[in-house]
């Protein structure tokens, strides 16, 4: 490849790093994943809504907040010809809340359930399950403060993750209270880890200064040791109502007999969240084993300039439960067969093919056409290939006596058919 490039003085192009090309064997299990999101959102009552690839900068500067990593240092920004800042989203929370507010969703319904589908960006160390442009499929419900909202997104983010990945998901769950209190908890944290800073690396002691939440996050054992000794725990530290409420999605939770474990070093990366916040990790994974996190974010919509409005969402990772992949979702996601081959030879047999295969695709019949003028040997070799369960062969003595022959590939046994009849006999052979 790199050789014929070289000779003939023409670049030859990869991929750029930590992108993925998806190719059609991939895209079987791909459109079973996109059909049973769709399938299991309607049956809750979420409707889907796109937004666009990039937004403003800003939005996400307000929203996942500055000092988390994925604004410090994962995003992709640009700036277009007006100098304007734009950013290729790198999560879609925020645009689903920008969408909501610039259209006025929540004029028409006092509680707004949305779900989406798309492509993120974020520029991370690529690594299996980590990419730089992934997939992402997700719901928010607006305007419900109430635990029954929590668990109706829980119970949805579970049901789509089982539909994937039936075996091996661990539901854990913690709840952050609200933001005044977290303030003081931010506060009391700090103060009890301050006396250890240095003996922390420098990332977990920049994180103490800016985000202490987000130590909880560390990798480096000596950090998580000094957490485990001196760290207070959120969930010890918030509000009677915070627990309250944490109490009733635990409640909740159990009534739906969906198992799930307090952890109460859970903390999610974006800065948004209070309350309830989830997240569900895949046995079948390595490093990077979550495949879906979620929470409440009852501040987002009024720090993005609306009213006050409670919410609470998920987002699941689909390159990860795509691997994590159950069998019976893979066995399930069959390539659709290919139902005709059509091998023509000659002149008239060939002029006569197009319309031929067009009239067999309005009766929803599939058709391959040979196009390469080959021999009729070769064409049957393809059409064996091509694993059609039929061959359709049209020479011209049969276009002359306007037939073709009809070979079952399963069986190899032949048949003329008259070519008026053609379409409407298949039709009726498929159905069958
Ligand atoms: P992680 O801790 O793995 O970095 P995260 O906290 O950044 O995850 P979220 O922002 O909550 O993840 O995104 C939700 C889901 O999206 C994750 O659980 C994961 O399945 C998936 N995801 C996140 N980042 C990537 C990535 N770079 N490549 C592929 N999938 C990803
Ligand atoms: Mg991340």
């Amino acid at each position: 490849m790199a050789d014929r490039a070289a000779k003939s003085g023409t670049q030859s192009f990869s991929r750029i790093k930590g992108t993925q090309d998806i190719l059609p064997a991939d895209m079987p299990q791909r459109h079973l994943l996109e059909e049973t999101i769709g399938a299991v959102m309607g049956r809750y009552g979420y409707r889907e809504i796109r937004t666009p690839v990039f937004e403003s900068t800003e939005l996400f500067q307000r929203s996942v907040g500055a000092a988390t990593d994925i604004v410090n240092k994962e995003m992709y920004s640009f700036e277009d010809q007006g100098g304007k800042s734009l950013t290729l989203r790198p999560e879609l929370t925020a645009p689903v809340v920008r969408a909501y507010l610039q259209n006025n969703l929540g004029k028409e319904l006092p509680l707004t359930r949305l779900y989406y589908l798309g492509d993120l960006f974020r520029q991370e160390r690529p690594q299996k399950g980590r990419h730089r442009q992934f997939g992402q499929f997700g719901a928010e419900a607006l305007g419900s403060p109430y635990p029954e909202q929590d668990v109706e997104i829980i119970a949805l983010a579970w049901e789509l993750c089982r539909a994937v990945v039936p075996e091996g998901l661990d539901l854990r769950l913690n709840s952050l209270g609200n933001p005044e209190a977290r303030q003081a908890y931010l506060a009391l944290l700090k103060q009890a880890l301050a006396p250890h800073a240095a003996a922390m690396g420098d990332r977990d002691r920049q994180r103490l200064e800016t985000n202490p939440l987000r130590l909880f996050d560390t990798k480096d054992p000596d950090t998580q040791a000094l957490l485990d000794e001196y760290a207070p725990l959120i969930s010890d530290n918030i509000s009677d109502e915070d627990q309250d409420h944490f109490g009733a999605v635990k409640a909740g939770l159990d009534s739906l007999g969906i198992a799930y474990e307090h952890d109460k070093k859970l903390v999610r990366g974006l800065d948004y969240y209070s309350r309830t916040t989830f997240e569900i990790t895949s046995a079948a994974l390595g490093a990077q084993d979550a495949v879906c996190g979620g929470g409440r974010y009852d501040g987002l919509v009024a720090e993005l300039g609306g009213p006050a409005t409670p919410a609470v969402g998920f987002a699941a990772g689909i390159e990860r439960l795509l691997l994590a992949a159950g069998e019976a979702f893979r066995l399930a996601a069959e390539q659709p067969g290919l139902d005709v081959y059509l091998a023509v030879i000659g002149d008239g047999p060939r002029a006569k093919a197009p319309s031929m295969a067009g009239a067999l695709r309005e009766q929803g019949v599939s058709v391959m056409l040979e196009t390469l003028r080959r021999s009729l040997k070769a064409q049957l070799r393809e059409a064996n290939r091509s694993g059609a369960r039929y061959t359709v062969i049209l020479g011209e003595d049969e276009l002359a006596k306007g037939v073709c022959t009809v070979k079952d590939m399963a069986d190899g046994g032949q048949q003329e058919v008259g070519l008026e009849a053609l379409a409407v006999r298949f039709a009726e052979l498929l159905a069958s």
